[in-house]
């Protein structure tokens, strides 16, 4: 995982939720464009991310960062 796919991953949620300031938003969209591998995990988390604050209205607990990591290594 480079640096800038960390960074990614470890903003995401924030992304997401719409809570990063415009320089990391950019960021973040900028390696995508460039990051198949963040750009398909972040589609795929996005969707459970939304899935998961519908039903639960909790935010991520920390068992679900360890299967996010086991869905990075699968793609
Ligand atoms: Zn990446």
């Amino acid at each position: 995982m480079g640096p800038e796919c960390q960074f990614v991953f470890e903003h995401y949620n924030d992304y997401i939720s719409g809570e990063l300031d415009e320089h990391q938003s950019m960021r973040i969209e900028r390696h995508l464009e460039q990051c198949s591998k963040c750009e398909l995990f972040l589609g795929k988390y996005s969707a459970l991310h939304i899935k998961t604050v519908k039903l639960l209205r909790v935010s991520a607990p920390s068992s679900l960062k360890s299967s996010i990591s086991e869905l990075m290594a699968e793609i």
